[in-house]
C-alpha cells in the first residue's frame, strides 16, 4: 500500500485532529512511498528500529514516537543515531500517542479492559482519555492479582487492598495526573501504568487504592490491536515486536 494512504487512514481512524498532545501524531519521519511490511512496537527505541530493519520493515508504527515538546530538539547523540537509522534506510516512522490511548475499540485503555474482562461504562479526564467501568474482582487486592496474571508482572498496590470494588477507573501508561479526577468520578480504585510518590499519600488519605501495573505492560495492546486491524483491512504484513521494559 502507499505510505500516504496508510497515513490518511490512521489519522482518520484515530481522530488525530481531535487531540492536543505533547508530540506530533501521525507520520513523524517520511520514508519510501510504498509500504509492504510494517513493524509495530510500544516505543521507537533504537532496539525496536534495529529489529524492524532486520525484519525488512518499510514503516515502523509506535505508541511512543519522537519530538516530544519537553525535549531538547538538537539532533545529537542517541537522537542522531535513531534518525540516521530510519532516514538512512528510507523507512517511515508513524507514532500515535493520546489518540491510541483513547480509541474506543483499538486504544490501550479499551484493549486493557478487553484483556481483563472489564466492562466499560464511561470516560473521564481531559479529552476523555480515562475509562470508567466495573470488574469481577471483589477487592483492590484481587484486582492487582488479576492484573499480575494478565500482564505477567507484579503490580504495585498503594492504599487499602481490602477496599470493595463497585466502580473502577483506569488510564494506561504515565497517567498519574488523572488519579484525583478518577476519585472525583467515583472510582473505588484507580489503575495506571506508573505511580508517583505523592499518589501514595493520596491513596492512604482518600481510601481509594492506586494500582501501578507498568507503563509498558499496560500499553502493549493498543498497537497490537491496530496491527491486527491493518492486516485485516489492507492485507499488509504488519507484525508486533516486543522490546521489554520493566517500567
Ligand atoms: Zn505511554
Amino acid at each position: 500500500m502507499l505510505r500516504n494512504q496508510l497515513r490518511d487512514h490512521l489519522d482518520q481512524l484515530l481522530e488525530v485532529a481531535r487531540f492536543h498532545d505533547y508530540c506530533p501524531n501521525g507520520l513523524q519521519v517520511e520514508g519510501r512511498a510504498d509500504v509492504e511490511r510494517i513493524v509495530c512496537g510500544v516505543s521507537a527505541s533504537q532496539a525496536l528500529l534495529d529489529a524492524a530493519l532486520a525484519q525488512g520493515a518499510d514503516a515502523i508504527l509506535v505508541h511512543h514516537g519522537w519530538f516530544w515538546k519537553s525535549e531538547d530538539g538538537r539532533v545529537v547523540g542517541h537522537r542522531k543515531r535513531r534518525l540516521a537509522t530510519v532516514l538512512g534506510r528510507d523507512v517511515s516512522l508513524f507514532a500515535y500517542h493520546l489518540p491510541l490511548d483513547a480509541h474506543p475499540q483499538l486504544g490501550n485503555n479499551a484493549q486493557l479492559a478487553k484483556l481483563l474482562g472489564w466492562k466499560i461504562d464511561g470516560r473521564f479526564a481531559e479529552q476523555e482519555i480515562g475509562f470508567l467501568g466495573s470488574c469481577d474482582s471483589a477487592t483492590a487486592a484481587d484486582l492487582a492479582s488479576a492484573l499480575a496474571r494478565a500482564l505477567d508482572r507484579e503490580p504495585f498496590l498503594a492504599g487499602d487492598g481490602a477496599r470493595p470494588l463497585a466502580r473502577i477507573a483506569w488510564c494506561s501508561g504515565g497517567a498519574q495526573d488523572y488519579y484525583e479526577q478518577a476519585i472525583a468520578a467515583g472510582a473505588d480504585c484507580y489503575v495506571s501504568g506508573e505511580i508517583s510518590e505523592h499518589n501514595v499519600h493520596v491513596a492512604r488519605e482518600t481510601g481509594v487504592p492506586y494500582i501501578a501495573a507498568g507503563h509498558h505492560a499496560t500499553e502493549r495492546y493498543g498497537v497490537q490491536a491496530l496491527a491486527a486491524h491493518l492486516r485485516e483491512k489492507f492485507g499488509v504484513d504488519c507484525r508486533y515486536v516486543d522490546i521489554d521494559n520493566p517500567v
